[in-house]
């Protein structure tokens, strides 16, 4: 399962807004937050190499 964290504060209440021209786009509840670009992390500990 993948967590979505906000680049701006870290937040992992991000929400997907699907549809439209641009295709995926996220918005942060905490700080409004809403663009193309977010962070994605892989909740299994130690799956990729350094
Ligand atoms: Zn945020």
């Amino acid at each position: 399962m993948k967590m979505l964290h906000c680049p701006v504060c870290g937040s992992t209440e991000v929400w997907t807004i699907t549809g439209g021209y641009t295709g995926c786009l996220y918005h942060c509840k905490r700080c409004g937050y809403r663009g193309a670009l977010v962070v994605e992390y892989d909740e299994e500990p130690d799956d990729r190499p350094q």
